[in-house]
């Protein structure tokens, strides 16, 4: 069965009928309140004034609200402004800060700056110190230059010295050596003379050219020293060119008479005797010649320097002896100028002795030895105040 057919099904059935009064019934079983008393409670209580409070209530709410809105307000806005405050404190701490990492950035700065500075500072009183050494060491190099300067002249004073004495004593040396010929020549003159004499009754003759002869060569009648005379032959000679000089030509000179002078040399002053020895020129020979009666006469005595003589034959001898005295003359100079010059050098006073060390330093080439004199002396160096010594007498300079 569907819907259709019950609803159909329904329709069919019979229409029922209530009960006649049931409405009324009903109707009267109803009970309805009493509206006019209840209308006219309402109006009394309508009619009295509303309390004062219900009448401001919605104000006082509104008020209410609205205060508590203000306040709500107020306070936001207070706080609001706190908020703002405590921003921009912050901003304004922010900002001191940054002023502060400025600030502290350029102490930094300044300090790096300071110790830069304190640096170069000490730079600087390291560069003044160091130009002070520069400077003391630029007077020191003046000092050495100087003493160079100094050394370097004392050198050359002492070699010019060197060189002076070298030219004097090889001046001396040339002057004794001509002189040792001159009395070589006289030696060999008065040979001349005793042969002469021999043929002719033991009297000599009156002059040189009478013996020509006897001379053999013309030159040994010429004094080696003698400028003043240019003799270049036998004429020459002939025509009275003879350095030396016939003295004591009278009686009383002959072979008798070994004391009697036959001639003599102007320039050295040496003098033959008529017996044939030569007696060198010198201060005690001129002491003692006497002459007397044209006759010139060596007085009795002995000779210091005797120069030749007895024997012809000791020439060479001679020539040694001069020769080596010249040498030893010529070391003792030397050596006193070594000791100038070291005394110079080490601002020595005149009583300083030097010893062999000292003077050989400024002697010759390093690492020479001391001069030694030819004739086996021994050289003694002195004080300051004077010159040195050989122990050979007559090796003395003056
Ligand atoms: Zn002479
Ligand atoms: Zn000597």
């Amino acid at each position: 069965m569907n819907d259709e057919q019950i609803e159909n099904l329904l329709h069919k059935a019979p229409a029922l009928k209530a009960p006649a009064g049931l409405e009324e019934k009903l109707k009267a079983d109803i009970r309805l309140p009493q509206a006019n008393t209840n209308a006219r409670a309402d109006q009394t209580a309508w009619r009295r004034p509303p309390s004062w409070t219900r009448r401001w209530l919605p104000a006082l709410s509104f008020a209410a609200i609205l205060l508590t809105c203000l306040v709500a307000i107020g306070v936001q806005s207070n706080l609001l402004t706190e908020l703002k405050q405590q921003n921009a404190d912050l901003r304004a701490k922010a900002q001191k800060l940054e002023s502060l990492r400025l600030t502290n950035a350029d102490v930094q700065r300044l300090r790096n700056e300071n110790q830069e500075l304190d640096r170069l500072r000490k730079d600087n009183a390291e560069l003044q110190r160091l130009r002070g050494e520069v400077a003391q060491l630029g007077a020191q190099l003046q000092g050495i230059q100087n003493l160079r300067a100094e050394n370097q002249q004392l050198k050359a004073r002492n070699l010019s010295a060197r060189a002076a004495s070298a030219d004097t004593s090889s001046d001396a040396a040339n002057a004794e050596a001509e002189s040792i010929r001159c009395i070589n020549n006289m030696k060999q003159v008065g040979l001349a003379f005793r042969m002469w004499a021999n043929d002719n009754n033991d009297l000599y003759p009156k002059d040189f050219i009478s013996m020509t002869n006897e001379l053999g060569n013309w030159r040994i009648l010429q004094c080696p020293s003698d400028k003043s005379h240019n003799v270049s032959s036998w004429a020459d000679v002939a025509a009275g060119n003879i350095s030396y000089r016939r003295v004591s030509s009278g009686p009383g000179a002959d072979e008798q008479h070994p004391n009697v002078v036959l001639f003599e040399c102007p320039i050295h002053g040496h003098v033959a005797l008529c017996d044939g020895s030569v007696q060198a020129g010198s201060a005690w020979l001129k002491a003692h010649l006497k002459v007397s009666n044209g006759v010139t006469t060596l007085l009795s005595g002995t000779n210091p320097d005797p120069g030749d003589a007895t024997n012809p034959a000791s020439g060479s001898a001679v020539d040694d002896k001069a020769a080596q005295t010249a040498q030893c003359l010529n070391n003792l100079r030397q050596i006193d100028g070594a000791k100038q010059t070291w005394a110079l050098e080490m601002k020595k006073s005149p009583n300083d002795v030097p010893t062999w060390q000292d003077v050989l330093r400024y002697l010759g080439p390093p690492n020479s030895s001391a001069p030694r004199c030819p004739s086996g002396g021994t050289y003694q160096l002195n004080d300051l105040n004077h010159p040195p010594t050989c122990s050979i007498p007559g090796h003395q300079s003056n």
